[in-house]
């Protein structure tokens, strides 16, 4: 499940396989998803990570 977090008061969405940071709850989802199956993130999907 992706972990919704507060950053100065800006919510980021959470991968809970790769712990990369999303504005965007979908994105983080989809991270997630493809972090299970493959074991691994996706590039064009880290692309829209925060730092
Ligand atoms: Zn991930």
């Amino acid at each position: 499940m992706v972990t919704k977090t507060i950053n100065e008061n800006k919510a980021l969405f959470e991968c809970d396989e790769c712990h990369l940071k999303f504005k965007d709850q979908s994105r983080a989802e989809e991270c997630e998803a493809h972090c299970k199956e493959h074991n691994a993130c996706k590039i064009d999907i880290i692309n829209y990570a925060e730092k």
